[in-house]
């Protein structure tokens, strides 16, 4: 089973954000900036080829929800969304990254920006 499959399964822990029947959105485990996630859909697909039109539909919406909570708590200056395939893939489990980009790109813990992200 590959890793995010063992991340779904709760076999392998996580800092998740958010889930859903779909979904599960968790901290990535070596950022690139504070606040960079990861949207992972539940079913293993391998990559975009594979994934359905209206897994992507659903992760689209997700995306705008999560662009909400990290402009709410994350004080980013832009946003970039990534979507490895093939080549530059490590993890052969459909995923989007979405990684804050910030003109002063100083990283925190995970724990410490995951703990921002939760609070109320
Ligand atoms: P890819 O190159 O496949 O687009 O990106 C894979 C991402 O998954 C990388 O940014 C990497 O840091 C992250 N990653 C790999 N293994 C784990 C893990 O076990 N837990 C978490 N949370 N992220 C992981
Ligand atoms: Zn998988």
């Amino acid at each position: 089973m590959c890793v995010f499959c063992k991340i779904i399964n709760n076999e392998l822990n996580s800092y998740t954000l958010f889930e859903d029947k779909i979904i599960k959105v968790f901290m990535d485990i070596n950022p690139s900036s504070n606040g960079h996630i990861l949207i992972v859909p539940k079913k293993h697909y391998e990559n975009i080829n594979d994934i359905e039109l209206e897994t992507m539909n659903h992760i689209n919406v997700i995306i705008k929800k999560m662009y909400k909570i990290l402009n709410n708590k994350l004080n980013f200056d832009g946003i970039t969304l990534v979507q490895n395939n093939g080549l530059g893939q490590d993890i052969k489990h459909y995923h989007i990254h979405i990684i804050p980009k910030y003109h002063n790109n100083e990283l925190k813990d995970v724990k410490e920006i995951f703990d921002i992200l939760k609070s109320e």
